[in-house]
């Protein structure tokens, strides 16, 4: 469905065969016609003072939005199952899974501390939090509103302060896989079982194992179909989450005042996508970034609109399959770890927010609180959920570490969901970039392997 050739359709629903347009235009029209939709909505709204933009957005627009997200959401869960059971059990070999285990989780590392890295330097040259005017700062941090939502961040976070080092391993083993996938927040416990059970399945006589496989490898197929018809709703679904952003921000100026502070996270964001990443499947990809940018269009949109890189994974499953070419099985094993683990922009955003914070209390960070970031900035992001504003939530996390008092997050509240818009398609792009990376070394092992 996303191969252009096919115009976005599943070959097999011809008779829904509606829009004609490659994906990736059908998304981005519906991004822009949300968008206008939504200043139309404001503007309607300030000439009417009865008519509140806001109400009429989330009773009207941003259902279908909201319907659409969480029908890609619903396929996350049964997604990792088949496709990694699938995957791994393709592998046939111990040895190929954990080469490919080792060198996905040793990219994924290396990608995340240097985008914390970068994040780092641009904030201490910019210096974002210096300039900020003290009433825009005295107005952020004494609304009562933002207090409130900082109250709440904080609560969530609490439950991830003060656990021991080793509890994010323990975390990752479930009691009772039910449970377990019962919540798209537990991700990697269903990546754990399923890995778990795709090894067992390789070491099982192929005799006995084989209806066990058809199953999966059946069932792999529908949830991809599945995928394809949720997706000719995407127009519509981007066009309203996108008409409801616009209608429910009410204070635009605070952009302004916070300026500097988004410039410097979304040029960090810049430096990735367009110098890391391309240095990284250009040469250790062999793919041309061109190619690499085109085929992950849609993905890229989906993470953009929805903030999400669990409700993407589908899509960016499909992208990196049918568009990129990378072999499903590596695919299939990269991308939802990648999902829950790997937020290059997340990583940097953290680093990027907490310095911000810092310099605009007046507070110094020594070289020594710097390199603590790096460190909690890397897990943080490891440890956010794959959902809208989990990066900000685990942020409370490296402020606490570094001293600055968590009060400081009401300064960068307002414009927290558009950085997550941003932050979002450079998570999503950078777990495509590993997958590329991680194909072409078991292609060429492969091929060396044969000869
Ligand atoms: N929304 C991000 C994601 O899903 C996480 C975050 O930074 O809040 O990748």
């Amino acid at each position: 469905m996303i191969d252009e050739s096919q115009a976005g359709h599943p070959p097999n629903v011809k008779f829904w065969q509606v829009w004609r347009w490659p994906l990736h235009w059908q998304i981005l029209a519906g991004l822009f016609g949300g968008l206008l939709f939504g200043v139309v909505l404001v503007q309607f709204g300030q000439a009417n003072p009865k008519f509140s933009p806001s109400v009429f957005a989330a009773q009207w627009v941003k259902p279908f939005g909201v319907l659409f997200v969480n029908s890609l959401k619903l396929i996350a869960i049964p997604l990792i199952l088949a496709s990694l059971i699938k995957g791994v059990s393709d592998l046939q070999d111990m040895s190929r899974l954990s080469s490919m285990g080792g060198r996905t989780i040793g990219l994924y590392l290396a990608t995340t501390v240097l985008a914390v890295c970068i994040g780092l330097v641009l904030v201490n040259v910019i210096g974002p939090g210096r300039g900020l005017p003290q009433d825009v700062q005295e107005k952020l941090l004494g609304d009562q509103a933002g207090k409130d939502r900082v109250e709440k961040i904080a609560a969530s976070a609490e439950k991830e302060q003060g656990k021991g080092p080793l509890q994010a391993l323990v975390d990752v083993v479930p009691e009772n896989l039910v449970a377990a996938a019962s919540n798209n927040g537990n991700m990697l416990q269903v990546i754990f079982w399923a890995i778990f059970f795709g090894i067992a399945m390789i070491l099982v006589s192929p005799e006995k194992v084989a209806p066990v496989k058809a199953f999966f490898d059946g069932l792999n197929a529908v949830i991809l179909m599945m995928i394809d018809l949720i997706m000719l709703f995407a127009p519509l679904g981007v066009f309203a989450l996108m008409a409801s952003l616009i209608a429910e921000t009410s204070d635009w100026r605070v952009f302004s005042a916070l300026a500097w502070y988004s410039l410097t996270v979304v040029l960090g964001l810049a430096v990735i996508l367009f110098g890391v990443y391309p240095a990284l499947v250009v040469t250790m990809g062999n793919m041309s970034y061109g190619k690499f940018l085109r085929g992950m269009l849609p993905a890229q949109l989906l993470a953009f609109t929805t903030s999400s890189s669990a409700a993407t994974l589908p899509v960016t499953v499909e992208c990196v399959e049918k568009n990129l070419g990378v072999d499903p099985k590596v695919a299939s094993f990269v991308l939802p770890i990648g999902a829950t683990v790997n937020m290059d922009g997340t990583s940097l955003y953290q680093a990027v927010a907490a310095v911000f914070i810092a310099q605009a209390l007046g507070i110094d960070l020594s070289f020594y609180q710097q390199m603590t970031i790096v460190v909690t900035a890397t897990l943080a992001s490891i440890g956010a959920a794959a959902v809208p504003g989990a990066g900000m939530v685990m942020l409370v996390i490296v402020l606490a570490a570094i001293g600055v008092p968590q009060s400081g997050l009401a300064l960068i509240l307002a414009v927290d969901r558009v950085l997550d818009m941003c932050r979002t398609t450079v998570n999503v792009t950078g777990d495509a970039a590993v997958a590329t990376i991680v194909a072409r070394a078991v292609a060429k092992k492969q091929v060396g392997e044969k000869s």
